[in-house]
C-alpha cells in the first residue's frame, strides 16, 4: 500500500491540521516529529526504546547507507526495517543534501551529482535514477526526491537554477520509481526568494507526489525569514497532502512551522543535544555538565515522566556525562526524545481542543532557549 493522509481537523485560528498518515509500518498521528536515525539506528537507542517513547516514524539517511553497508546489502536483509529491527514506519532521504554537505564535490550537472565519498574517498555518482534505486532498495514507507540544496546566503541566480533542476529531477525521480508499498514525496526549493519559492512549488504539485516537503531551510537564514517563506510556500501545496519541513527541530520552530500548516518534521537537534549533555526541560535548555548540578539530586525535569526523570538525579546525569560513560547518551536520548514526543503530543491535543495558540504562547513563556 501507498499512505493515506485524512485530516481529522483545521484550526480556526491559524493554518495547522490534525491528521493521520496511513503508512504501510503503522498510523502516523500528525503534526509528528521524526528522529534521525542516520545510520540505521537512533543513536543510543534500542528499537524498543523508540517504541516505549511512542515513536511512530524515524528518518534515516540515504548517502550514509549507500555508501556504508551500501543498499544493495540492506535490500538483501529484506529492507531496511528488518536490518534494523524497527517494526514502524521509516522516511529515507533522498541524500541530496548530504551529498552537498558532506561528501567532496566534483561536478554538479543536469545528470546528477558526482562526489567523492567522505569515508574513504572513493568516488561516486548520484543522479535522480540512482537515488530512486538506492531508496527503493531500502523499502523504507516514504521515499524522497533528488533535489539540488543551495547553501544560505547564495544568489538569486544560482538558487534558480537549482531550483529548475530540481523539477527536473523530480521528473526524473517519478519517472524512475514505481515501488508499490513506498511513497515518493517531492521537495521544493527556491532558497529564500520569494518569487522562486512560490514558482517551485507550483510546478512541482503540477507533478502530482503525494506529499510534499519544504527543503532548503533551517540552513543558517534567520528564523523571521524561514517563517516568511513558508507563509508563501505552505498555500501553494495541496490541503489534502501532507507537507514536511525538512530539518527543523527547535521546539520554537515546530510550533511556529504547526500554525503555517506544516505536519511533519525531522532534525538530529534533540538527539545530537542529548549526547552532548544538552538537555530540554519545560523551562528551557538545561547543560547538564554544569557544574551547578554536582550534588543537585533532584530530577533532570520535575515535570517529566520519561524513565530518566522518574528514576535518576541530575547529579547521577552529570556524573556519567564528566565520566564519558556511554548510559549518559541513552538516558539523555531518552528524555529529549520524551520531550518531543510529549510536545507533539500536547500540540495535537491543543489542535483538538481549539487551544494551539494559546497553547503555543503559554509554552514558549516557559520555554526559555
Ligand atoms: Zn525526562
Amino acid at each position: 500500500m501507498s499512505i493515506k493522509f485524512e485530516i481529522l481537523k483545521k484550526c480556526k485560528k491559524t493554518k495547522a491540521r490534525l491528521g493521520k498518515l496511513f503508512t504501510p509500518h503503522g498510523i502516523i498521528e500528525t503534526p509528528i516529529f521524526m528522529p534521525v536515525g542516520t545510520q540505521a539506528t537512533v543513536k543510543a537507542m534500542t528499537p524498543r526504546e523508540l517504541e516505549d517513547l511512542g515513536i511512530q516514524i524515524i528518518l534515516s539517511n540515504s548517502y550514509h547507507l549507500f555508501l556504508r553497508p551500501g543498499h544493495s546489502l540492506i535490500a538483501q536483509a529484506g529492507g531496511l526495517h528488518k536490518f534494523m529491527g524497527w517494526k514502524g514506519a521509516i522516511l529515507t532521504d533522498s541524500g541530496g543534501f548530504q551529498v552537498f554537505s558532506l561528501g567532496k564535490l566534483n561536478k554538479i550537472n543536469d545528470e546528477g551529482v558526482s562526489f567523492n565519498s567522505h569515508i574513504d574517498g572513493s568516488k561516486h555518482l548520484v543522479s535522480p535514477e540512482k537515488a530512486m534505486e538506492i531508496q527503493m532498495a531500502l523499502g523504507a514507507d516514504i521515499a524522497m526526491a533528488f533535489d539540488e540544496c543551495t547553501t544560505y546566503p547564495a544568489g538569486k541566480y544560482q538558487v534558480e537554477v537549482a531550483a529548475q533542476r530540481t523539477v527536473q529531477w523530480a521528473k526524473r525521480c517519478k519517472e524512475a520509481h514505481y515501488s508499490l508499498n513506498q511513497s515518493l514525496f517531492g521537495i521544493v526549493q527556491g532558497g529564500v526568494f520569494k518569487d522562486l519559492r512560490i514558482e517551485n512549488a507550483k510546478k512541482l504539485v503540477e507533478l502530482d507526489f503525494p506529499g510534499y516537503a519544504i527543503g532548503g531551510l533551517s540552513v543558517g537564514e534567520p528564523k523571521s525569514i524561514m517563517y516568511e517563506i513558508l507563509d508563501c510556500t505552505v498555500p501553494c501545496l495541496p490541503n489534502n497532502k501532507p507537507r514536511y519541513l525538512m530539518g527543523v527541530g527547535a521546539p520554537q520552530s515546530i510550533l511556529e512551522g504547526t500554525i503555517r500548516g506544516v505536519d511533519m518534521f525531522d532534525c538530529v537537534l534533540p538527539t545530537r543535544n542529548a549526547r552532548n549533555g544538552s538537555l530540554f526541560t519545560s523551562s528551557g535548555k538545561l547543560s547538564i555538565t554544569n557544574a551547578k548540578y554536582k550534588d543537585d539530586f533532584t530530577p533532570l525535569d520535575n515535570q517529566c515522566k520519561c524513565y530518566t526523570c522518574q528514576n535518576f538525579t541530575r547529579a547521577y546525569l552529570r556524573h556519567l556525562y564528566m565520566s564519558k560513560e556511554i548510559l549518559a547518551s541513552t538516558l539523555g536520548t531518552i528524555h529529549n526524545l520524551y520531550f518531543m514526543s510529549s510536545l507533539m503530543k500536547n500540540i495535537r491535543l491543543a489542535l483538538l481542543e481549539d487551544r494551539l495558540l494559546e497553547f503555543k504562547e503559554e509554552f514558549l513563556s516557559n520555554f526559555l532557549s
